[in-house]
């Protein structure tokens, strides 16, 4: 242990550790723009210079590491000047549209502005007239917001895609993709970490909001919403909730005000997509088809195979998305069933995510899906309505797709999707098998392995969360090192409840909160809670095959469930 002082506060700290780390010991914050907790730490912004003992200077806190008998001095006249002015150098070139950006109240740069009492024309700039990127249907770019802090850098770097990065020089630097493509032209794979990683309003996802308000005012269509499994677990962060709070029936209750609208429970077909899914690993295993089979709820993820490792296609689920299983069976099931044209029929979804933002563009959903909204988007829209939502009832989803398993709930958090596949390959397998838990894939470990044995079968599984976990696995796979049966891959790190749609909470609380475990934690105690733990024991998945599709990979099955996928070789 190394013994210091910060602020003459005495601590002692791993060796190793930095100034930074060092003063949360103490209860000292000190402030960071480019610093983000597991995604970014190069030190270049200079808002954490401390003064210390033994260093020429200031120093940054964040890379800074801590020596015996150091005394650090975090609040020096000299600190803040200097963090002052480093802040109103930012703004010069920032754009400065607080009075209507959606990230103000929620902006480190216009927190820590208002801190240190900043001038925000103290250094005149040069005027900001760069365009702003929307090629993406999902992810919006404002140059003339961004701070050039870089831990959107990070986070795609992490993500080992790399679709943006610096480019230029001193003032003109700025972050873009090679050769100034549009991001839709770039290799991006539309995960959002991007934009959760963004301290700033300079990323945000491309809103549908203003389309999915004038459906609910159009008397001739029927609007109905349904809700991703992981969205009931974060909701409640953007009405100030302690991070974990499941709010699911405030959701319901909430949406149900927004206008005339049904709610449905996307975790149903949470439930559709393990019977498929399930279904095709046993039919794989048991005829010798391509091996391992990787789940595809993720479109990030597929995208990122269709770009990086077109050679994996065949080891694809054709299992569509939830998302899309949903949009699919309203289009048809359930608009057949209550003779309701299909055109009249607007489909919401309600995501973590802003790769599902663009899922519902690929050509071959046919559009089922008429609008995606984020978690945020959805938080925006009940503000914009007044309602109150701490104060809200609990109210359930309506019928016909109310009532889920537990299964189909733990889709949001890493490890869920297999957890929920293996209980039914094994009772399918094996009627006796009684077994519902998993341990060995829960959790928030980058990639989670272990083997099975059922009914004389031995299944090898794979779990790896972020897109950079996902690589090593699949290297670790081509090179003969490891063979598995069944990989899950979603590439948000810790799965969906960590998605690119999900509430961004100031940097205090990412920087010192396990928000992954903590929002994973509400979807588990949810699961635990159901009477029904096996996704083919929802008597409404039960009824959608009796009444409709017959059986898992019946031929109408696939037609309405399933897809396909093609390369996409990109620079
Ligand atoms: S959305 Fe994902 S892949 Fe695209 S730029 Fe952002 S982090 Fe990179
Ligand atoms: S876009 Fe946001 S995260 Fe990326 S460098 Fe600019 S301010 Fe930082
Ligand atoms: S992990 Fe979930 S939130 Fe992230 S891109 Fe994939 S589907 Fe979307």
């Amino acid at each position: 242990m190394i013994n210091l002082k910060i602020n003459h506060i005495p601590v002692s700290v791993p060796e190793g550790s930095t100034i930074l780390e060092a003063a949360r010991l103490a209860h000292v914050e000190i402030p960071t723009l480019c610093y983000l907790k597991d995604v970014s730490c190069v030190g270049s912004c200079r808002m954490c210079l401390v003064e210390a003992t033994g260093a020429r200077g200031l120093v940054a806190a964040c890379v800074y590491p801590v020596s015996e008998g150091m005394e650090v001095l975090t609040n020096t006249e000299k600190c803040r000047k200097s963090r002052q002015m480093s802040l109103e150098l930012m703004l010069s070139k920032h754009k400065k549209e607080c009075l209507a950006c959606e990230r103000a109240g929620n902006c480190e740069l216009q927190r820590l502005s208002i801190e240190y009492n900043c001038d925000p024309n103290y250094f005149e700039g040069e005027p900001l007239t760069h365009e702003i990127d929307y090629s993406a249907p999902y992810v919006v770019r404002d140059r003339d917001k961004c701070i050039n802090c870089n831990r959107c850098v990070a986070a795609c770097k992490k993500q080992s895609v790399g679709a943006i990065g610096p480019i230029g020089r001193g003032y003109n630097v700025h972050i873009g993709s090679a050769f100034e493509m549009s991001l839709m032209e770039s290799v991006c794979v539309g995960c959002g970490q991007c934009i959760v990683a963004c301290p700033v309003g300079a990323l945000k996802e491309r809103t549908t909001v203003d389309e999915v308000w004038s459906a609910i005012a159009d008397p001739e269509k029927k609007v109905v919403f349904f809700t991703a499994p992981s969205v009931r677990a974060t909701l409640g962060e953007a009405f100030g909730m302690p991070v974990g709070t499941n709010v699911e029936g405030k959701m319901v209750a909430a949406i149900r005000r927004l206008g005339d609208v049904e709610v449905f429970n996307m975790d149903i077909t949470a439930d559709l997509t393990i019977l498929e899914e399930a279904n095709e690993l046993i039919a794989r295993i048991k005829e010798g088809g391509t091996m391992p089979m990787f789940t595809s709820c993720c479109p990030a993820w597929v995208k990122f195979v269709e770009q990086k490792h077109p050679e994996l296609i065949p080891n694809l689920s054709t299992c569509k998305s939830p998302q899309e299983m949903f949009g699919g069976l309203l289009k048809t099931y359930y608009c057949e069933k209550n003779g309701i044209d299909p055109e009249k029929l607007y489909v919401v979804s309600v995501i973590p995510c802003t790769a599902k933002k663009y899922e519902c563009h690929r050509p071959e959903m046919n559009g089922e899906v008429d609008a995606a909204i984020t978690t945020r988007e959805l938080a925006r829209m009940i503000k914009t309505a007044g309602i109150t939502f701490a104060s809200l009832p609990e109210e359930k989803f309506d019928d016909p797709f109310a009532t889920c398993s537990g299964g189909g709930t733990i889709f949001g958090a890493t490890g869920g999707v297999m957890e929920a596949a293996l209980r039914v390959a094994a009772k399918t397998l094996d009627g006796e098998f009684e077994v519902v838990d998993f341990p060995e894939v829960r959790g928030t470990a980058p990639i989670k392995e272990a083997t099975y044995s059922v009914a004389g079968i031995t299944v090898r599984v794979a779990v790896a969360s972020g897109l950079g976990n996902a690589e090593e696995v699949i290297r670790a796979i081509e090179s003969g090192e490891k063979q598995y049966d069944f990989v899950e891959i979603m590439a948000c790190p810790g799965g969906c409840v960590n998605g690119g749609g999900q509430p961004t909470l100031p940097d205090s609380m990412r920087n010192t909160l396990d928000l992954r475990s903590l929002r994973a934690e509400a979807l588990y105690t949810s699961d635990r809670e159901n009477a029904l733990r096996l996704s083919s024991d929802s008597p409404v998945v039960r009824t959608i095959y009796e009444e409709y599709f017959e059986a898992p990979n019946s031929h109408k099955a696939h037609e309405v469930l399933h897809t396909s996928y093609k390369a996409d070789k990109r620079i």
